[in-house]
């Protein structure tokens, strides 16, 4: 059996990542600093990347990037 390729896990920002339009919790971005350390994570939302920026804090830890289309 070959190995598993490479994983990229994406998250919802608003109501999972995030309550609803609010800044991730300390707890949660631990989280995500620790998963991001074994597999390629990504968000996903409808809102602007300012508002991303916003919620999720702009330390460079999470490498944002903003991607239209889908
Ligand atoms: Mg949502």
């Amino acid at each position: 059996m070959a190995a598993p390729g490479p994983v990229l896990c994406l998250f919802d920002i608003d109501g999972t990542l995030t309550a609803p339009r609010q800044k991730i919790t300390k707890e949660m971005d631990a989280f995500l600093q620790k998963l991001r350390q074994k597999l390629k994570i990504g968000v996903v939302g409808g809102s602007d990347f300012e508002k991303v920026r916003e919620q999720l804090g702009d330390d460079g830890a999470l490498s944002l990037s903003s991607e239209m289309g889908c």
